[in-house]
């Protein structure tokens, strides 16, 4: 099978297996695991910041961060098509209590301004829920995995701040977002006052996310994940698989947007297959497909009969997702039979 659902489905390295059957143990819970401890030393380096907590999962790290940002009753202003808004299952008014407000995202991932200053402007009288944070999602999933320009990350940073409110960036690709941008992680973090990001996407690890920020927040943090259920014991075995990421799986990461664009071109030259064009190509290619949404199914299940899995979206759109373990020749053979699928379903 080549799976290209997403980037979740990648498997550890090798190098991954022996860290985690060699790895240094303790109870991380008293802070005493030191295997956990190199990755969250590690990983506030790479993003700038004083300190970072493993956390299970993305969802987890953005749910740790709003809880511990948000009191009850108050608005978390979120992307309308950020994993936030959309794919963390309500999780901030489910257990926080937190309003998430969505602010439209223009198709590019960018928020739209003028709708973000005037959630900001919300009166202070008391009828009205007080935003308490602002959440920016870079590189953008829903938006073909976009990556947030550096000016724009600034001016969504400068307005939350002005207003007294932490930014917090869901950074889940943040290192494909560094790539595409030609900027480091630490730089897109920096507009940020924390940031999380995923090991168990691109960059292979089985399990884990970080949630980073001053040293202050991430002691907070540390009691939130707690009530979350989060806090782990032996869990430099988790650890060991990030290290390795973070020091191997980060720069090949250029391979997987090299794929991504050559699926891009073939796809686009296909009748019935219309690819969705973003300004910098990271991971993903979203395209739609015509013959409305019984051609859809009927194309996605004959992808599947020929070994290739793709990911729907709405009824006529689809989402690819290059990774580790996705070869150039695999790459072209998701094509070659996404040409067939295309002449057999799409264009009868
Ligand atoms: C995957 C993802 C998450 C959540 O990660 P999980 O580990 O799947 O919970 C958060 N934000 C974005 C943008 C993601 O793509």
């Amino acid at each position: 099978m080549i799976d290209l659902r997403s980037d979740t489905v990648t498997l550890p390295t090798p190098e991954m297996r022996e860290a985690i059957a060699r790895a240094e143990l303790g109870d991380d819970v008293y802070g005493e695991d030191p295997t956990v401890n190199r990755l969250q030393a590690m990983a506030a380096s790479m993003v700038g910041k004083e300190a970072a907590l493993l956390v299970p999962s993305g969802t987890m790290g953005n749910l740790t961060a709003m809880l511990t940002h948000c009191a009850r009753g108050t608005r978390a202003l979120v992307g309308s098509e950020s994993h936030t808004n959309l794919y963390e299952a309500g999780g901030a008014s489910a257990l926080g209590g937190i309003v998430l407000t969505p602010i439209r995202n223009h198709p590019s991932g960018e928020l739209v301004l003028d709708e973000l200053k005037r959630e900001l402007a919300t009166s202070q009288d008391s009828h009205f829920a007080q935003p308490s944070a602002v959440v920016i999602e870079n590189t953008h999933n829903r938006c073909g995995g976009a990556p947030i320009a550096l000016s724009h990350m600034a001016e969504v940073s400068d307005l939350a701040h002005r207003r007294g409110l932490p930014l917090h960036l869901d950074g889940a690709r943040i290192f494909n977002a560094a790539l595409a941008l030609e900027s480091r992680p630490a730089t897109i973090a920096s507009y940020a006052d924390t940031v999380s990001f995923c090991l168990s996407k691109g960059l292979a690890c089985p399990i884990g996310s970080l949630l980073c920020g001053s040293r202050e927040f991430i002691a907070r943090a540390h009691r939130t994940r707690k009530v979350l259920g989060g806090g782990m014991r032996q869990a430099g075995i988790i650890a060991a698989a990030g290290i390795v990421a973070l020091t191997t799986m980060v720069e090949r990461l250029a391979e997987d947007h090299a794929n991504a664009r050559a699926l891009a071109e073939g796809l686009r030259l296909i009748a019935g297959i219309n690819v969705r064009e973003v300004e910098r190509r990271t991971n993903m290619v979203v395209f739609d497909v015509d013959g409305g949404a019984a051609g859809a199914r009927h194309f996605e299940a004959a992808m599947k009969d020929r070994g290739v899995l793709i990911s729907a979206r709405e009824a006529t759109s689809f989402r690819a997702v290059t990774h580790y373990g996705i070869s150039r020749a695999d790459v072209d053979r998701a094509v070659a039979r996404a040409s067939e699928c295309a002449a057999e379903t799409l264009l009868a």
